[in-house]
């Protein structure tokens, strides 16, 4: 009897040896980007991603990413909320007003893959730090880069990059990130200036870290050793459109940090008729679009032969979302569908699919988008019928008929678009239906499809 059992055995170890051997081939052979870019909208959904492309194309869908290959719907709450329900979504129009998510806990689970409390940032809900992207890049030599067209420090560069129980901590954070191992941060928060780009008689140092780190910094003063050489790696700091422009082509230093000269926003929070349509409104001309920092953060960045890791936020889609801003909600859209074309172009040019990914998402939808006429049209016993309109379309140019619901976030699905060198790993986690849009994701799997890219060996 003890022959034929080890014979049995031995062939099952061969079996198994040959699935393994055949496994990690395969596991070779699949696609691991050395670069990863990961957009997100703030407060950007399906409505948001389609007003910006009526407006700017006249038809829906024309964004340069409604062609990427891989595309799914995300659900963003966060530990704070009672999860998502694609029945209650269809049940019950006021259903996805009901405890969204905010930006800190979202960027924590995209960042970090980890459901915590709103309000925490990089850290769980018993408030340990938990690893994020900008780290675990860091962890295999990469270099990295957050950006963004509002303060630097705000949630989303913040979750990204560093750990603190309450996103209000501003200075904080500032100094924790311009003591990390980022290479590149870029966004607004100017002490000096206003939303105008005007110099202010009473500076705001909150943002960037308080008064002495500014000075150090523009000093050249502030900045650790970031490459293991045991010297410091002081920051350079830009400020200027022009400096940001230059920074595009050429030789870059190694660590850049660029703050333009505008206090919360790139454009968003400029002053004048914040309910006109889209640009009537001239824009600050002296401060550089998200494209022109993206294009720069790109060009530091690729001096790595290991490769990096960077992070752009359209960081005012959401600050238009909470005033019901139509027209601004399009522009910000606008400029960071701009952003995106530029990286596509950086990838193009000088990278390709197979080296590098790009992700497309958001960390929730803000106002409650949609077109006119949504919402509860009676109510019976007991039932609340209701419906929710499209966009109205008025033609490219025009700004589309849009409806806001709410001054807050809403706990929409919001998409996902990706493309490159592993982007079919999103497959393996759109194991859930929605009834209005299909397949979707959690917000937390973004992280588990990154690490698994990016992942330690
Ligand atoms: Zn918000």
């Amino acid at each position: 009897m003890r022959k034929p059992i080890s014979v049995v055995l031995i062939a099952l170890m061969v079996i198994l040896a040959a699935v393994l051997i055949t496994n990690s081939f395969l596991q070779s052979d699949a696609a691991v980007p050395k670069n990863i870019i990961l957009f997100i909208s703030d407060g950007c959904g399906y409505n948001q991603v389609e007003a910006a492309s009526i407006y700017q194309y006249g038809e829906p869908n024309k964004q340069i990413y409604a062609t990427f290959p891989v595309q799914y719907a995300v659900s963003t709450y966060s530990f704070s909320g009672n999860g998502y329900s694609s029945d209650s979504a269809k049940a019950n129009f006021d259903y996805l007003k009901r405890k969204p998510t905010d930006s800190a806990a979202a960027a924590t689970a995209i960042f970090a893959g980890v459901k915590t409390y709103n309000g925490f940032l990089g850290v769980d809900t018993n408030k340990v730090p938990v690893e994020n992207m900008v780290e675990r890049a860091e962890k295999l030599g990469k270099s990295t880069g957050v950006i963004t067209s509002v303060q630097f420090s705000h949630a989303t560069p913040a979750g990204a990059s560093v750990h603190n129980s309450g996103r209000g901590n501003y200075e904080e954070i500032a100094r924790d990130m311009l003591n990390s191992q980022l290479e590149v941060i870029m966004g607004a928060g100017h002490p000096l200036f206003d939303d105008n780009s005007q110099p202010v008689t009473e500076a705001n140092y909150r943002y960037v870290g308080g008064q002495e780190t500014w000075e150090a910094l523009t000093a050249g003063k502030i900045g650790k050793d970031m490459d293991g050489d045991n010297e410091p790696d002081p920051w350079m700091l830009i400020q200027n459109r022009s400096d940001f422009q230059r920074l595009m082509t050429g030789s870059t230093p190694k660590r850049v940090i660029g703050v333009p000269k505008v206090a919360k926003t790139l454009q968003q929070s400029r002053s004048g008729d914040d309910k006109a349509d889209p640009y009537i409104v001239a824009l600050n001309d002296s401060v550089p679009t998200l494209a022109e920092m993206t294009a720069g953060a790109l060009n530091v960045l690729d001096n790595n032969q290991k490769g990096f890791f960077l992070m752009v936020e359209g960081g005012a889609v959401d600050w238009s979302g909470h005033a019901n801003q139509s027209g601004r909600v399009i522009e910000e859209e606008i400029d960071f569908n701009d952003a995106v074309e530029a990286a596509i172009a950086w990838v193009e040019k000088n990278s390709s699919w197979n080296e590098t990914l790009i992700i497309i998402t958001a960390d929730h939808e803000t106002g409650y988008l949609t077109g006119p006429g949504s919402g509860v049209i009676q109510s019976t016993a007991g039932e609340k019928k209701f419906v929710i309109n499209p966009l109205k379309n008025n033609g490219k140019g025009k700004l589309p008929g849009m409806e806001w619901h709410i001054g807050e976030h809403s706990n929409s699905l919001v998409p996902l678009f990706a493309k490159g060198a592993g982007s079919e790993q999103f497959h393996q986690y759109a194991d859930e239906t929605d009834a209005k849009r299909g397949k979707y994701i959690d917000n937390t799997e973004i992280a588990k499809v990154v690490f698994s890219l990016f992942e330690v060996k």
